[in-house]
């Protein structure tokens, strides 16, 4: 899901009209946004268009950040049900779920 978190979504926007995006369609069937700028403008349009390509064919939804907070890598999650929340099971996801184990050790002794 995109979100507009502190105007990251608008960011994302702006850079897409800034190259200049336009659909180009292709002998063959093929099609694709492509900028007509060219430099950072026309880069950072190729990347809104692979950001575009990835909402429109579904793969967006599984790109994600890690939840750990020391960690907020990007990770692409494989689950099938979207339910990944850690880049790494066996590093921040371990790391996590030891860390809430002993909060909930210390809430009981408190
Ligand atoms: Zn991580």
């Amino acid at each position: 899901m995109l979100s507009g978190d502190d105007g990251a979504l608008e960011r994302v926007n702006e850079a897409g009209e800034r190259a200049g995006l336009r659909p180009v369609l292709r002998r063959g069937g093929e099609s694709a946004l492509e900028p007509a700028a060219g430099g950072v403008d026309g880069a950072l349009g190729r990347l809104v268009a692979i950001v575009h390509g990835a909402v429109a064919d579904g793969s967006w939804a599984h790109l994600k950040a890690c939840e750990r907070d020391s960690c907020r890598w990007a990770f692409y999650d494989h689950s099938k049900n979207h339910s990944g929340r850690w880049c790494d099971m066996d590093v921040c996801g371990a790391r996590e779920k030891s860390a809430r184990a002993y909060r909930r050790r210390l809430a009981q002794h408190a």
